[in-house]
């Protein structure tokens, strides 16, 4: 099996079951907080058992979904709302995902990875999003800040960073960003100098996930004149003198997602901690959103389908007129919109990910995927929202909150004008591909 730890999460289906059993033991903080979990929430998060069905290449992601959508039913969703109000950083269920070698599904496994193609990797993360929106963030940005390493680092790299980055108790961060070249990433100022054997580097990244918190910091800074080559990657590990994060941000959802400037006053590193060779940072920093963006992508239909689950239930029991709402074509039919809305996201970002897994180029499908699945969640959330009326919003509701975090979507890994860009830019490519 794939999966690092076989009696966590087991090959064969009894297996499966057993390995569920002695994880829920093994973790009597899950087994606590699950114990009443469908006795004490309301209809809406019921309906998180309805089961997509989904296509799998293996028995084994079969089971391995099995066991993360009875994770996130038992877990993680009852955890969630209460965690984002609070807004402090789950460490500690990054700490047991990790345990359950779900940080580091898409890796290899000689490295300590999953060895788990796109496909699976990313239905994973729809149905950790499904449930807890801020896990299944970040394990996306932690999948982003390895994939340099993973990518283009030497085999002595991978060799002596690969195993710590993937064993699931650490956490990554990628640090592009800065605060006058965000969408103009290529206008970024972050500098590293060669000084002998080793580079140092002063600037600040800004809103990086992950950034007070991270183990590890996959860094793009400047090392030459040229914009977008002139830039190099480097992997800092968290501690290094001269390295800080700045206060979170008090953002708008995801509040239980730490986001925060990262600071560098002439922070020395080995040349031996250069990903791939100088100049080719930039190509570096876009191959990783190619894939991150299947990660948000994932991430905003898992987000969407619960807002559908929970806005289908409570108009199954609202009553007005002297019938359930879901009745009246005006809601039944923002209900199937959404459900074909969601659907058809879900396909797209898999035909990405296909495409992927076959080694054939994606970045184009990574776009529109992105594009879509993120305007989708943000319409699905606020169309769900109306459904509830003005139970919708109110904090009673997590719908209110799956709205919040949909902004986000449209925004990160290249906001969706920039995945028009993209989409548009591959137009002009000849010969020309249609998807
Ligand atoms: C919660 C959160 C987490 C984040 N996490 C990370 C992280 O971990 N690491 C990281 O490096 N960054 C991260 N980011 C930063 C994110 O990637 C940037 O916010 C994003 O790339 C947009 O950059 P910007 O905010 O500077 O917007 P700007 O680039 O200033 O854009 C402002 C507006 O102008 C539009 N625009 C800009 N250029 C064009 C153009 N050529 N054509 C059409 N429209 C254009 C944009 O679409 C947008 O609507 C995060 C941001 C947030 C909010």
């Amino acid at each position: 099996m794939v999966i690092r730890t076989p009696t966590k999460i087991c090959s064969d289906p009894s297996g499966a079951a057993r390995g569920r059993t002695e994880f829920l033991a093994r973790n009597s903080w899950l087994g606590i907080l699950g114990s009443d979990f469908l006795g004490s929430l309301g209809r809406e998060r019921e309906a998180l058992a309805a089961v997509i069905d989904r296509e799998l290449p293996t028995s084994e992601a079969a089971d391995l979904l099995d066991l993360v959508r009875d994770l996130v039913q038992r877990e993680l969703a009852p955890r969630a709302d209460k965690a984002e109000a609070s807004g402090i950083f789950p460490r500690e269920v990054f700490a047991q995902l990790g345990e359950l070698g779900l940080l580091s599904l898409p890796y290899p496994e000689r490295y300590g990875g999953g060895g788990q193609p796109a496909v699976v990797y990313l239905q994973v993360l729809e149905e950790l999003a499904r449930g807890w929106a801020t896990v299944a963030l970040g394990i996306s940005v932690h999948v982003l800040a390895c994939s340099g390493v993973a990518e283009f680092g030497t085999a002595e790299q991978q060799d002596r960073f690969l195993s710590e980055m993937l064993d699931g108790s650490t956490l990554g961060a990628y640090c592009l960003s800065e605060a006058h070249a965000g969408s103009d990433a290529g206008a970024m100022r972050t500098l590293a100098v060669r000084d002998g054997d080793e580079y140092v580097i002063s600037g600040d990244k800004a809103w990086i996930t992950h950034g007070p918190v991270a183990d590890f910091y996959l860094l793009a800074a400047r090392t030459g004149d040229d914009r977008s080559h002139g830039i190099s990657t480097f992997l800092l590990p968290h501690g290094r003198p001269g390295l800080t994060a700045g206060t979170p941000e008090r953002k708008m959802g995801f509040r239980g997602s730490v986001t925060s400037q990262v600071h560098l006053d002439r922070v020395r590193i080995g040349a031996d901690r250069r990903i791939g060779y100088e100049g080719q940072g930039f190509r570096i920093a876009l191959s990783a959103l190619d894939a991150g963006r299947l990660g948000i992508s994932a991430c905003a239909v898992g987000l969407a389908q619960a807002a559908l689950d929970a806005a289908a239930a409570y108009a199954a029991v609202r009553i007005a007129f002297r019938r359930s709402i879901d009745e009246f074509q005006g809601v039944s039919f923002l209900l199937a919109d959404a459900a074909t809305q969601i659907a058809a996201a879900r396909q797209l970002y898999l035909y990405a990910a296909r495409r992927k897994d076959a080694g054939k180029p994606f970045s184009t499908e990574a776009a529109m995927a992105k594009l879509i699945a993120t305007d989708m969640a943000m319409k699905v959330t606020t169309d769900m929202v109306q459904v509830l009326g003005a139970a919708g919003y109110v904090e009673d509701h997590p719908v209110e909150r799956y709205m919040r975090e949909a902004k986000v979507l449209q925004i990160v890994e290249g906001t969706n004008q920039i995945q028009r860009m993209v989409i548009a830019r591959s137009l002009k490519q000849a010969p020309r591909r249609l998807a």
